[in-house]
C-alpha cells in the first residue's frame, strides 16, 4: 500500500470523536477511486475490514470519507465517466466478496453502508448482483429512501444479469416496500424487453394471495377507517401503502397473463381508490376480461380519473368504446383540473363536480402561438360549506384562492394571465418596499382619486411604466383603484368570503393589457361554452392576418410608429353630410324596425345608381339591403348551397371567401391565377374546374388583393362559360368606384343577355363613401333569389342598422363629390406605389387597375438572411419587415398566394413615402 493510501486508511479508521474532511478533500476521494485499479480497491477493503475485526466500533468510522469512497466506486460504472479518457477498470468478483462482507461488518445502524448495495447493483456482473440480491432480501436497509437508492441503478441498467437477481428477489414479497420495488423493478425489466418471459412468472399464485390479501384489508380500511387508523393523517398513510403494491402487482398480474388472477383482481374493482381500479381494470383487460374495458370506460366519465382511464385505453387501442363528451378538448380540461386538484400539494382531494365553463384559443403572454384555454368551475362540498373556484387549463393549469365568480371570463382569463406572466420588466413592489420619495409621490397622488379610505397598496411595475393600486372604497363596497397614465380603473373586491387583494386587482388590469395587445378581439364575447361549438364552425381557419395584427398591436402599445399598410379599410372618415344623415335620423326617430331586406328609400337609390350607372333595369324587390357585403355574400351562399355544392374562387382572393362557402356547407373550389395574366382567371382554368357539383363562379373585380380588373371581353368569355354551365354568378363588386387612369369598369351582369337572371351583384357603401362601421351592404339578384334570401334575413338578423340605412340613402343620392376627391387621393397614391415598387429591384406587381392594394411578388427575397433572420416564406418576410422596420403588410399566402405581400395604400401619402423608405431598407438587407 502506497504512503497515500496509508494515510487515506488511518483518516477513514480515525478515532476522533467528530472526523472530519473539507469538500476538497471528499471530491478527491470520490476522483481518486473512480479510477482505482481492483487490485487497489481490494487491498483497501481487506485493511479496512481487518481493522474493523479487531476494534469492532464501526461507527467510529469517519462516514464522509466513508461516503465518498463509496461513491468513487459506484461512479466508475456512470455512463458520463466512461466517456473521458480510459474506462476505469472493471472490479473482481472477490472485491464484490469484501464489499459483501463490509456491508455485513458494518450494520444495520451504519447510514453510508446502502450504498454498497448500489455500488453492487451498478457493476451489473453475475457475482456482484447475486450478493446484492442475497442481501437486499435477506438484509435490507432499514429506510425506504435508501431502498430506493440502492436499486436505482437496476433501472438505469441497458444489461442487465437477470438470472443473478430473480427468483432471489421475490423472497421478499414478504415486506410490502421491498415487494413494490421489486416488482417495479421486474414490470419494467419486462416492458423494456430486457427478458423474455415476465420474471415473476412462477410466482404467480403467491402474487395473486398477496393482491387479494392487499385488496380484502384496503376494503375493509375503506369501510371502517376509524377502526384502523387514529386520524386522517394515519388512513392516508395505510392507503398509501396498500397502494404502492397493488399498483405494482395489477400490472406484473396483466403482464403474466394467468387467467387464474382474475377473481383477486376483480377484488380490486370494488375499492374506492380510483387509481387502483384503473390498474385492476387494464391488468384484467389485458387478461381478455370485458369487466376491464367496461370499468375504464367508466372511470374516462369521471373527470378524477379520466386522464388515466384515457390513456390505459390508448394502449389498449379501446378509446373508442368511450363516449366522444368524455374525450372531447373540453372533457379533457376537466379531467386536468381535477387531476391537478387531487395533488397532495393542492386539495390534495378530487372535486365533487368540474364544469368548463369557457373555451377559447387565444394568445397568451410568453407563447409565440394562440393557445387553448379553458375555465374550469370545481366544487368540494365542504362540511363548513360548499368551495367553489375556477381555474385556468391551458397554458398552464391554477387556480387562484380567491373567489372569480363574480368576474367576466374575459377578466378571468385577464387575472391569470397577469399572474402567469413572466417576464423581468412586469412585476410588483408592495407599498412598504417603495422607497420613501416614491411612495410619497403616489400617497400625494391617492388624494386625487375620486374614492374613499384611499390607501397605497402597492405599485405595478410594466415596460418601465409604473401603475400604482390603490385599497379604497366607492359607494360603500371595497376595491382598488389601479392608475395607468391619466386613467384609474376601479376593480371591485366582491362580496364573498375570499374577495380580491391588490395584487388580484393589479393582475386583472395587466391582464387585461396582455390579451388585448395580443389578440384584436379580447374581451367582445363573454359566453362562450367550448362544447356548444359546431363542428363546422370549429373547422374553419383562424384569420392568417392575426399574428400580423398582433404584432402590430404590440409595437404600437410599446409606443412604437407603426406604418401600417395591412387595413383593407379607406383611411378617410365617413363624409359629412353623410354623418349628419345618420343624425338626422335619429333625431326625426328613425330608431325602430325596418322591412327586414332594407327601407324602400335605400332599395330604390341602389336601383337608380345601378341604372344610372350600368344601364341595368331591377325593381326594387330584387335588392336586399344586409349588414355589410359580408353579410350579403353570406346570404347568398346560405341561400344556394346545398352541402358538397362547388363554389369556384379564384386566387388570389379575399381571405372571407372561402370560410363563407365553408359556413354554408359548401366546397370552396379553388383556382390559382398567375401574376402574368394579371391573376385574372382564364376561360380555360374555369372550364377546367367545373364539375357535376359546380354551382357558382365568384368574380371580384376589381379585386381584392390584387388591384386587377376584367375588361369586358375578358368578363364575356366567362360568362358565356357561366351560361353554358347553367351556374350562377356573384360579382364582387364593392371596388366598382375606386378606378383608376384609363381603367373602365364593366358590370358582369351586363356583358352577355340573359346573364343578370343568373348574375348576383355584390356591393355596399363601405369602401366607395369610407363606411366600413356602418355595415351598410346589398345583393341585387333574380326574384326569386331575392325573396329567399329576405327570408332566411328575417329569421337571422332582421334589417341592418335602420340609422346606417338612412344614412346610406344620403350617399347614394347625395353629391358624388366626396367619392371623386378621395378617388384622387387614392389616385395620387396608386401611382407612387406602383413607381417606387417597380423602382425597388426585385419587386414587382401588376399594374393596379382599381381598389387600393398593391399585390407585390417578394419571392426573389425570400431565402435569404435578413440582419440575421432567415427568411423563407412571405409570412416570415412580412413579420420580419414588420419587426425590423415596423412596416405592416399581409402575407399573401393569406390570399392563397404565397411569395407575395399586400400593401394597402389607404394610408396617408406621408406614411407611404417613409413606409417605402424603410421597405427598400429591408429588402437590401436581405443577403
Ligand atoms: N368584398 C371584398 C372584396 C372586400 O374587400 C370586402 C371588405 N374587405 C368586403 C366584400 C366586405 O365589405 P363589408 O365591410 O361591406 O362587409
Amino acid at each position: 500500500m502506497s504512503s497515500s493510501e496509508d494515510q487515506f486508511l488511518t483518516n477513514l479508521l480515525h478515532k476522533q470523536e467528530q472526523p472530519t474532511a473539507s469538500p476538497t478533500d471528499l471530491a478527491e476521494t470520490v476522483a481518486r477511486w473512480k479510477s482505482a485499479t481492483d487490485e487497489e480497491v481490494r487491498t483497501l477493503l481487506s485493511s479496512v475490514l481487518e481493522s474493523l475485526q479487531t476494534d469492532a466500533q464501526s461507527d467510529r468510522l469517519n462516514l464522509p470519507l466513508l461516503e465518498a469512497f463509496l461513491e468513487g466506486l459506484a461512479q466508475r460504472y456512470a455512463p458520463k465517466s466512461r466517456s473521458g479518457g480510459p474506462p476505469p477498470a472493471p472490479l473482481e468478483a472477490p472485491t464484490f466478496e469484501l464489499l459483501a462482507q463490509l456491508y455485513d461488518a458494518l450494520g444495520a445502524r451504519n447510514s453510508a453502508r446502502y450504498q454498497i448495495l448500489r455500488v453492487l447493483a451498478s457493476a451489473g456482473t453475475t457475482a456482484s448482483l447475486g450478493l446484492f440480491a442475497n442481501r437486499l432480501v435477506d438484509d435490507p436497509p432499514t429506510q425506504p429512501r435508501q431502498l430506493d437508492a440502492a436499486c436505482v441503478p437496476l433501472f438505469q441498467a441497458t444489461q442487465l444479469d437477470v438470472d443473478a437477481l430473480f427468483p432471489k428477489l421475490f423472497d421478499a414479497l414478504g415486506n410490502p416496500v421491498l415487494a413494490a420495488i421489486v416488482l417495479d423493478l421486474s414490470n419494467h425489466l419486462y416492458r423494456r424487453g430486457m427478458v423474455a418471459e415476465h420474471p415473476a412468472t412462477p410466482r404467480v399464485q403467491s402474487l395473486t394471495q398477496l393482491l387479494k390479501a392487499m385488496a380484502e384489508r384496503l376494503r375493509l380500511v375503506e369501510e371502517q377507517p376509524s377502526k384502523y387508523a387514529a386520524n386522517q393523517q394515519e388512513l392516508q398513510n395505510l392507503i398509501g401503502e396498500s397502494a404502492t403494491l397493488i399498483i405494482p402487482l395489477c400490472d406484473a398480474l396483466g403482464a403474466i397473463g394467468d387467467p387464474a388472477a382474475v377473481p383477486a383482481l376483480n377484488i380490486v374493482l370494488e375499492v374506492r381508490h380510483r387509481r387502483l381500479r384503473a390498474e385492476a381494470a387494464t391488468a384484467l383487460a389485458r387478461l381478455g376480461e370485458k369487466r376491464g374495458v367496461e370499468m375504464l370506460v367508466e372511470l374516462a366519465a369521471d373527470p378524477a380519473s379520466r386522464t388515466r382511464a384515457l390513456a390505459y385505453l390508448e394502449e389498449l387501442d379501446e378509446v373508442v368504446q368511450v363516449p366522444k363528451e368524455h374525450r372531447s378538448p373540453s372533457a379533457l380540461a376537466e379531467a386536468k383540473l381535477a387531476s391537478w386538484l387531487a395533488e397532495p400539494q393542492q386539495i390534495g382531494l378530487a372535486p365533487q363536480s368540474v364544469e368548463v365553463v369557457d373555451r377559447r384559443r387565444q394568445f397568451w403572454p410568453g407563447f409565440d402561438e394562440p393557445q387553448d384555454c379553458f375555465l374550469v368551475r370545481y366544487e368540494y362540498p365542504f362540511p363548513q360549506g360548499p368551495l367553489i373556484g375556477i381555474g385556468l387549463v391551458g397554458p398552464t393549469i391554477y387556480c387562484l384562492a380567491v373567489d372569480l365568480q363574480d368576474l367576466a371570463p374575459s377578466d378571468i382569463y385577464a387575472i391569470y394571465a397577469g399572474w402567469h406572466a413572466d417576464h423581468p420588466e412586469l412585476y410588483e413592489e408592495d407599498a412598504d418596499d417603495l422607497a420613501d420619495s416614491e411612495r410619497d409621490v403616489y400617497e400625494m397622488a391617492g388624494k386625487e382619486l375620486d374614492a374613499d379610505n384611499v390607501e397605497l397598496a402597492l405599485v405595478g411595475r410594466f415596460f418601465g411604466r409604473n401603475m400604482p393600486v390603490y385599497r379604497a372604497r366607492r359607494s360603500q363596497q371595497p376595491g382598488f383603484l389601479v392608475v395607468d397614465g391619466d386613467e384609474a380603473s376601479w376593480y371591485g373586491a366582491g362580496n364573498n368570503s375570499r374577495p380580491l387583494g391588490a395584487r388580484e386587482a393589479y393582475w386583472i388590469h395587466k391582464g387585461r393589457r396582455l390579451l388585448a395587445t395580443f389578440n384584436s378581439d379580447f374581451g367582445e364575447e363573454d359566453v362562450s361554452v367550448a362544447s356548444f361549438i359546431s363542428d363546422r364552425v370549429a373547422a374553419l381557419e383562424a384569420s392568417a392576418t392575426m399574428a400580423m395584427g398582433a404584432k402590430a398591436k404590440e409595437l404600437k402599445a410599446a409606443g412604437k410608429k407603426v406604418y401600417d399598410f395591412a387595413l383593407g379599410e379607406p383611411d378617410f372618415d365617413t363624409p359629412d353630410h353623410i354623418r349628419e344623415a345618420g343624425i338626422a335620423a335619429i333625431k326625426a326617430g328613425h330608431t325602430h324596425y325596418t322591412a327586414a331586406p332594407g327601407i324602400p328609400e335605400l332599395k330604390k337609390a341602389v336601383v337608380d345608381q345601378c341604372r344610372e350607372r350600368h344601364g341595368l333595369e331591377y325593381d326594387p324587390t330584387q335588392v336586399i339591403i344586409s349588414n355589410g357585403a359580408k353579410h350579403a355574400l353570406h346570404n347568398i351562399f346560405t341561400a344556394t348551397l346545398n352541402p358538397g355544392d362547388e363554389v369556384i374562387i379564384p386566387a388570389p382572393y379575399w381571405v372571407s371567401y372561402a370560410e363563407l362557402v365553408r359556413i354554408a356547407g359548401g366546397v370552396p373550389v379553388i383556382v390559382q391565377t398567375e401574376q402574368e395574366t394579371d391573376f385574372k382567371l382564364l376561360p380555360a382554368q374555369l372550364k377546367g374546374a367545373i364539375t357535376p357539383k359546380t354551382k357558382i363562379l365568384l368574380i371580384c373585380s376589381p379585386s381584392n388583393p390584387t388591384g386587377s380588373m376584367y375588361s369586358g371581353d375578358e368578363l364575356g368569355a366567362l360568362a358565356d362559360i357561366v351560361i353554358e354551365n347553367d351556374l350562377l354568378a356573384i360579382a364582387d363588386e364593392i371596388y366598382e368606384q375606386l378606378v383608376y387612369g384609363d381603367h373602365k369598369f364593366t358590370c358582369f351582369a351586363t356583358v352577355r343577355p340573359g346573364l343578370q337572371e343568373r348574375t348576383v351583384i355584390v356591393n355596399g357603401v363601405s369602401k366607395t363613401y369610407a363606411m366600413t362601421g356602418w355595415r351598410i351592404g346589398w345583393t341585387i339578384s333574380s326574384p326569386e333569389l331575392a325573396k329567399a334570401m329576405s327570408k332566411l334575413q328575417s329569421q337571422e338578423t332582421s334589417n341592418a342598422s335602420s340609422i346606417s340605412q338612412y344614412a346610406a340613402v344620403a350617399a347614394l343620392t347625395g353629391s358624388q363629390d366626396c367619392v371623386a376627391h378621395m378617388r384622387e387621393q387614392f389616385a395620387k397614391r396608386r401611382e407612387f406605389v406602383q413607381k417606387r415598387i417597380a423602382e425597388i429591384p426585385g419587386l414587382s406587381c401588376p399594374e393596379m387597375a382599381g381598389a387600393f392594394y398593391a399585390f407585390i411578388n417578394i419571392k426573389e427575397h425570400l431565402g435569404r438572411s435578413y440582419n440575421g433572420k432567415q427568411v423563407d416564406d412571405d409570412s416570415t418576410w412580412c413579420l420580419e419587415l414588420l419587426e425590423q422596420q415596423n412596416v405592416a403588410t399581409v402575407m399573401g399566402s393569406a390570399f392563397g398566394a404565397p411569395g407575395y405581400a399586400r400593401l394597402s395604400f389607404a394610408a396617408a401619402m406621408d406614411d407611404i413615402k417613409a413606409g417605402f423608405e424603410r421597405i427598400e431598407a429591408f429588402v437590401k438587407s436581405g443577403a
